[in-house]
């Protein structure tokens, strides 16, 4: 009975959890979002500082491109010669973002569809000329429907287009310390932006730590994180500082295809609501539980309170 015992045990580390060897090591794929920024671009003499400082850090990235933004700002750069730059490099998987961000639960299956194959035509013509393929999809605002009924359907269309959802186990709202970032820094001050991105790094690794703990408790093992984040301009001054420290507590950088190796991404959602929450929750079947680790967040409130105060 014991050994039968130790022997589901064992079966069950292998085809579900993977535990034991490759899994004690602390891992993230890092993903970008809103790929490429044309504004930013244009802005800073036709130069992408995030692609440069990503190709110096030497780490891989998957980038999630809105074609979009390539009609944005076209007279001042060639914005297509930014998109090849960025599905060239060879550190860089690229998947598809939508053409125009819409958010799935307002526009509907229809819209939302032409909305995808609209977001891949330059990309794939750029990837096929590269022997690359996009073959990953991240939803907008990760809005995969407003009810079960929409979430299933868009995973038939995704899937009839060849396409695999994107997921993510941790984001940290860099759009939100972007904001006030770019804020402090069009008044050029350089001494609050500063302390704007030093917070965003602090609070990343404090989310580090919180899904760290998660994982621990739900998985009793580290898992292959995917960290959500965006091309904007606090990752282009910020994300160094992120890596190193990251790098300082052990983490090991890992491509965005080797993290989804990980068993925990075959599992099956029991979430239907249209908000964008990490797939740690999504995973969850317990509601009461989803809730208690949601409330357990780091606290942001001093952040979300200067975002709030731009609007005013
Ligand atoms: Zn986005």
């Amino acid at each position: 009975m014991v050994k039968s015992i130790s022997i589901n045990v064992l079966i069950l580390c292998g085809l579900v959890f993977s535990c034991g060897n490759g899994y004690g090591q602390k891992t993230v794929s890092i993903t970008i979002d809103d790929v490429p920024n044309t504004r930013i671009y244009s802005a800073n003499n036709c130069h992408s500082k995030l692609l440069s400082v990503l190709d110096s850090l030497h780490i891989p990235v998957a980038i999630f491109i809105n074609e979009g933004l390539l009609k944005k700002y076209e007279a001042d750069c060639d914005n297509q010669a930014l998109l090849t730059q960025w599905i060239s490099h060879k550190h860089v998987t690229a998947g598809n973002h939508t053409c125009n961000h819409s958010r799935y639960s307002e526009v509907g299956l229809d819209a939302f569809t032409f909305d995808i194959i609209q977001g891949a035509q330059r990309s794939n013509t750029i990837a096929d000329s590269l022997g690359k393929e996009l073959r990953h999809f991240r939803f907008p605002y990760n809005d995969l429907g407003a009810d079960s009924l929409a979430h299933v359907q868009i995973d038939s269309v995704l899937t009839s287009l060849g396409y695999r959802i994107s997921p993510f186990t941790i984001e940290s709202s860099d759009w939100m310390f972007n904001a006030v970032y770019e804020y402090y820094l069009q008044f050029n001050d350089t001494i609050k932006a500063a302390e704007i991105g030093r917070m965003y790094v602090d609070i990343t690794l404090q989310y580090f730590h919180f899904y760290d703990s998660l994982s621990q408790q739900v998985y009793q093992r580290p898992v292959k994180h995917i960290y959500l984040c965006h091309d904007n301009r606090l990752n282009s001054d910020y994300m160094p500082m992120l890596v190193d420290k990251l790098k300082a507590e052990s983490y090991a950088f890992i491509s965005y295809d080797d993290a989804l190796t990980d068993p925990i991404y075959l599992q099956q959602a029991n979430y239907f609501k249209k908000w964008g929450i990490s797939w740690f929750y999504r995973w969850m079947d317990d509601p009461s539980m989803r809730r208690a680790w949601m409330e357990a967040e780091p606290e942001t409130v001093e952040i979300e309170q200067l975002f709030e105060a731009l609007d005013k």
